[in-house]
C-alpha cells in the first residue's frame, strides 16, 4: 500500500542544512498496524508528515497505491489526503467553535458529501467511538480521552484507507490511552484499517503488528509481532536508542 524509497528530508536553518531523514526505505501493507518509535528529534513526525503528503521530500518518494505523492500538485494532494488519509494528533486539533458533530462532519462538508449522508455517518461514528448523545456539545467541555475519540471519529469520517497518528495517546493517562488504543486496535481488526502510529510508549507500540525504530533519521531496526521475544527486543532497542 505504501512504498517509501530512499526518502530524504533536509531543513535549512540559516547557512546550516539539517538532514532529518536519511535514505529511509519502508513498505507498509494494506491492513497493517505499524508503530514508529525513537528518541525525540529522530524524525518520527517528519516521516509521518511525508507519509501523509503534508510535506514533500527533499529526495526520494512516498507512493501510496502506486501514486507518487510528490508528483501531485498542491491541490491534487489536498484532495488525495482528504479522500484517503485520516490524521490523529497528540493535541487532538479539534475546532473549538464547532460542536462535536460539526467537527466530525468537517472533512465531509469540505468534500461536498450530501447533508443526509453526513448526518447518518456522524451518528454511526459517534456510536463507534462511544459518544452517542454528545454531538451537540462543544469539545472544550469534554475530557481529553473524549476529545481524542472525536478526533478519531473525524479521522474516520471520510472512510480513509490509511490512519496516521502522531502520539495519539501522548497527552492521556494510561487508562484513557488504553481506551484509545483498544479503539484503534478494533478498527484494525474488524475493518482491516491500515494504521501508522508514532509513539514513544512501549505499551502503545505493543498493539502494533510491527515496530519500526528510528534513530537520527534512519531506521535502526524493525520488530515483528511474531518475534518470540518482541518485548525484550523492544526494551533493549529503546534503551540503546535513548542512551
Ligand atoms: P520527532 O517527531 O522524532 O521528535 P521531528 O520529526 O519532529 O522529530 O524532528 C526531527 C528534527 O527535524 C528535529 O531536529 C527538528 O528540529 C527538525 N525539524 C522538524 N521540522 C522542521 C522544520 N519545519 N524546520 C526545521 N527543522 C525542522
Ligand atoms: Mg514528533
Amino acid at each position: 500500500m505504501i512504498e517509501v524509497t530512499d526518502l530524504q528530508r533536509e531543513f535549512k536553518s540559516g547557512e546550516e542544512v539539517i538532514q532529518v531523514l536519511k535514505h529511509v526505505q519502508l513498505s507498509i501493507s494494506t491492513g497493517e498496524f505499524v508503530a514508529i518509535m525513537g528518541p525525540s528529534g529522530s524524525g518520527k513526525s517528519t516521516l509521518l508528515q511525508l507519509l501523509g503528503g503534508l510535506d514533500t521530500p527533499t529526495k526520494g518518494e512516498v507512493r501510496m497505491n502506486d501514486i507518487a505523492l510528490h508528483e501531485l500538485s498542491e491541490k491534487e494532494r489536498t484532495l488525495f489526503r482528504r479522500r484517503n488519509i485520516g490524521f490523529i494528533f497528540q493535541n487532538y486539533q479539534l475546532l473549538p467553535m464547532l460542536t462535536v458533530a460539526e467537527n466530525i462532519a468537517f472533512p465531509l462538508d469540505a468534500d461536498n458529501v450530501p447533508q443526509v449522508e453526513i448526518k447518518s455517518r456522524v451518528n454511526r461514528l459517534l456510536k463507534a467511538v462511544d459518544l452517542e448523545g454528545k454531538g451537540d456539545m462543544f469539545p472544550s467541555v469534554l475530557s481529553g480521552g473524549q476529545q481524542q475519540r472525536i478526533a478519531i471519529a473525524r479521522a474516520l469520517s471520510n472512510q480513509p484507507r490509511l490512519i496516521l497518528g502522531d502520539e495519539p495517546t501522548g497527552n492521556l493517562d494510561r487508562k484513557t490511552g488504553t481506551t484509545i488504543l483498544n479503539l484503534l486496535s478494533k478498527m484494525h481488526r474488524e475493518e482491516k484499517q491500515t494504521i501508522v502510529m508514532v509513539t514513544h510508549d512501549i505499551f502503545a507500540a505493543g498493539y502494533a503488528d510491527r515496530v519500526i525504530m528510528l534513530k537520527d533519521g534512519k531506521i535502526e531496526a524493525e520488530i515483528e509481532r511474531e518475534e518470540a521475544n518482541k518485548d525484550e527486543l523492544m526494551a533493549s532497542f529503546l534503551a540503546e536508542l535513548n542512551a
